[in-house]
């Protein structure tokens, strides 16, 4: 599908719950938040029939995200279902890790061919304090299973001023001996990430290069989306940064969201998309279904605006979007 801007849309990426076993500080307040009804989240049939329709329109990646996609119970039974949609090329998973202990081997086998591990830093007390409750070691062994299956696996760090800003270098660490991505993902000012402090790309790419000597861009193909890659000397793996509020990427954006109540949400920042829940309940038939999609996407907004005044402001949280 290509869209008004000329951009082409091959990557959908599927929250399929709004509950996490987290509080991470950027994310979700220290008491939860009230979750969705049970009744409002989509089924797994009406998620796969959403697949199997935007395979058809050209949708080749998919991402499952969260909340914890993990919480979720199924979760690798959904995964093994998207799997099989003729059309789809790769599925990977956002995931904070914890829930994967001991189903790294069964992740695999239903078809996930990359994580995405969210982890801010190595530190157990300061993990402990910025997902609340965290336990590091978990993570970190999760991490190592799945690097020895040979599955890709990139790590995202959100930097957060007066928190994990001190052990960067030492998170970065974890790509010198793993062939893994370290990435490292600008605070974005949504949810709870708005009342907390960034740490600009800028400002952490000099810490890397004090820490590993000069950084050269690594070009090999990591993925589908707008990260930048560097390979210190000696390292096995890399180190990413992405900068959504620092460098815009809008013009190279390939993608749209699910969230886990149904609503197809054309870009992070606007509530712009439609409400697919209420046409799959409705009964819409899979051409009227099609021909939605494809006149919502066309209309994908042209760019973020986190730095500007904008009339569609995004106000859910990221556990609800998925990141
Ligand atoms: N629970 C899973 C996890 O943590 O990987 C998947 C969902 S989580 C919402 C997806 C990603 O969003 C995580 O990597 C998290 O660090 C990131 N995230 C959440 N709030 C953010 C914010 N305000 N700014 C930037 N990234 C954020
Ligand atoms: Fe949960 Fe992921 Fe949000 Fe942390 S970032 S609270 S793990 S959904």
């Amino acid at each position: 599908m290509i869209d008004r801007c000329g951009r082409e849309i091959d990557y959908l990426r599927i929250s399929i719950t709004d509950r996490c076993n987290l509080r991470c500080v950027y994310c979700m307040p220290e008491g939860g938040v009230r979750a969705l009804a049970h009744e409002d989240v989509l089924t797994y049939e009406e998620i796969v029939r959403v697949v199997r329709l935007m395979a058809g329109m050209g949708i080749r990646h998919i991402r499952i995200t969260g909340g914890e996609p993990m919480a979720r119970l199924g979760c690798l039974d959904l995964a093994e279902k998207i799997h099989a949609v003729p059309g789809i090329h790769s599925l990977s998973m956002t995931t904070n890790a914890l829930l994967l202990r001991g189903r790294v081997n069964r992740a695999q086998e239903a078809g996930i061919d990359a994580l995405n591990i969210s982890l801010d830093t190595v530190d157990p007390d300061v993990y402990a304090r910025m997902t609340r409750g965290g336990d590091v070691r978990t993570v970190l062994e999760v991490i190592d299973q799945a690097v020895q299956r040979g599955m890709g696996v990139k790590v995202n760090a959100v930097p957060v001023r007066g928190m994990n800003d001190g052990g960067l270098v030492r998170l970065a660490e974890l790509a010198r001996e793993r062939p893994v991505c370290v990435r490292f993902i600008e605070l974005m000012p949504v949810g709870c990430g708005a009342d907390l402090s960034p740490v600009p790309t800028q400002e952490v790419e000099a810490k890397m290069e004090r820490a590993f000597g000069a950084l050269s861009p690594d070009d090999s193909v990591h993925g589908y989306g707008p990260a930048r890659y560097v390979r210190p000397a000696g390292f096995a793996g890399s180190i990413g940064f992405i900068s959504p509020m620092s460098h815009e990427f809008c013009g190279a954006c390939n993608r749209v969201r699910l969230t886990a109540d149904g609503y197809l949400k054309l870009c992070l920042n606007h509530t712009a998309g439609l409400d697919l829940r209420a046409m799959l309940r409705g009964g819409a038939d899979d051409a009227r279904l099609a021909g939605e999609i494809r006149a919502a996407i066309e209309n994908k907004p042209a760019r973020h605006g986190f730095m500007e005044e904008i009339g569609d402001r995004e106000v859910r949280r990221m556990n609800e979007i998925g990141g």
